[in-house]
């Protein structure tokens, strides 16, 4: 892969720069894209030796996302079109929410941003992992920070850092800026000849995970992601492979996807839990994405915050940039976009635990008096089914069964579901 090497200034041993941009997934690629287009001059630095490798995504987007964030896809990145969402509980009841989407080749689709923001002026340093960060000042002004990293474009001066560095939150670990969260582990399988109706299956299935699901996502030539996330990280492969044994995936074959050329055929990761962290900005610095602990509740998915996140981040940067300001105080200002626009993530958090705190039972009455097709119920249709609920078990208001039942609602794409 070619990318641009222009703009930023060495100076003494120092690369200088507006923008240092931190990671290169979703998230740190549409920043630093944003950014350059921007007209900001930036760097965009990846831990690894390849951009979008090892994949640690279901990979799905969906149309509202693409749209919310003006994407238009080329064809290469596309897997699959998709229907949406077919929720399936534990009695086997199956109700969709319908909303059209994409399932990505993720690698290549975060290739694919990267090489735009390239091409906007943004340079790009694979193989560069970034390990302490210096304030620095003119008298009692902030001027930037003093970035030093694993890489040979090390030392890197910047106005403003974007840590888009996923999961692992480099920023927050270095600065002592947040604790570090919960998170959640995901694996998956590829399979082959994988029957579809193109939606993507999710099984809430508390047999094999407990606060978690289980999935089937359809991708071309009859490939699928077979997977699941789970709080026990330790039973996850286990808790897939009885999945797998016990289900219609038995017979059909695993196999390693085509980027992976070694290895266990299993690839995942981890997913941060516990909502938006308390600081995602300081002096110069913003975070994005899941460094930031953007994550839908539910369902997960992060690529709709991550890359929206980055367009907020960008945006500030710019304009915080060109007043000569981006001291904390300034930054804050990202904070409010992001509030502004993103879920309420508590109240959402709220539904998800109580519809793991039901009974297998309790959740698959729930789904039956579901409608067939959730995505468009309504005020009145959510009413209509509560009452359906609560006629036929009442006992379940005291455990929560109205919020356990809007979480369904706030998956949808419209809510950064996915
Ligand atoms: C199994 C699984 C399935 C998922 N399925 C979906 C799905 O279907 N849809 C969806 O929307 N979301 C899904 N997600 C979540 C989604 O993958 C993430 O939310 C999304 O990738 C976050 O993007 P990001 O840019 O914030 O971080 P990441 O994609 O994690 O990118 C961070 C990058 O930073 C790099 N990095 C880390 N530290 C440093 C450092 N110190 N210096 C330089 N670089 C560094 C990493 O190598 C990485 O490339 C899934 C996650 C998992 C684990």
């Amino acid at each position: 892969m070619a990318y641009l090497m222009t703009h930023s200034i060495v100076a003494e041993g120092i690369t200088s720069c507006d923008v240092l941009v931190v990671g290169a997934g979703p998230g740190g690629g549409n920043a630093a894209l944003h950014s350059a287009r921007a007209g900001l001059d930036v760097i965009l630095i990846e831990d690894h030796p390849a951009i979008g490798t090892p994949v640690h995504c279901g990979e799905c987007i969906s149309d509202v996302a693409c749209d919310n964030l003006n994407l238009e896809l080329p064809p290469h990145v596309i897997s699959k079109r998709v229907h949406g969402i077919r929720v399936i509980f534990p009695d086997g009841t199956a109700k969709k929410l319908t909303e059209e989407g994409y399932v990505l080749e993720k690698h290549l689709f975060e290739r694919w941003i990267a090489e735009e923001a390239a091409s906007e002026g943004v340079q790009v340093h694979l193989s560069h992992k970034l390990r302490s960060m210096e304030k620095q000042y003119d008298g009692d002004q902030f001027t930037g920070w003093l970035c030093e990293g694993n890489g040979n474009q090390f030392p890197i001066q910047a106005k403003v850092v974007i840590d888009a560095s996923g999961v692992a939150g480099a920023c927050s670990r270095i600065l002592d800026l947040n604790p570090r969260g919960k998170v959640i582990a995901g694996m998956q399988y590829e399979m082959l000849e994988v029957p579809t109706d193109d939606y993507l299956d999710f099984y809430i299935w508390p047999q094999y995970v407990d606060k978690g699901y289980l999935w089937m996502i359809p991708k071309c030539d009859g490939r699928a992601n077979v997977g699941l996330v789970t709080e026990d990280k330790s039973r996850a492969k286990k808790a897939l492979d009885e999945f797998i044994e016990d289900t219609e995936f038995k017979n059909l074959q695993q196999v390693a996807p085509p980027w992976k050329e070694k290895g266990n055929p299993a690839f995942g990761g981890t997913i941060p839990i516990s909502g938006p962290y308390e600081f995602t900005y300081d002096d110069g610095l913003m975070l994005v994405g899941d460094a930031a602990g953007f994550t839908s509740p539910l369902f997960e998915g992060g690529s709709h915050l991550a890359l929206k996140s980055a367009t907020f981040a960008a945006k500030v940067a710019s304009e915080q940039i060109s007043e000569g300001d981006f001291s904390a105080e300034k930054m804050a200002r990202y904070q409010k976009l992001w509030t502004d626009e993103f879920p309420p993530y508590g109240k959402i958090l709220k539904g998800k635990s109580a519809l793991f705190e039901l009974s297998d039972d309790d959740m698959s009455l729930m789904a039956q008096c579901f409608p067939d097709e959730m995505s468009n119920m309504g005020p009145h249709g959510k009413l209509a089914v509560c009452l359906r609920i609560l006629m036929r078990r009442p006992s379940l208001y005291g455990k929560k069964i109205i919020p356990a039942m809007l979480s369904f609602g706030y998956s949808r794409a419209k809510y950064y579901g996915w």
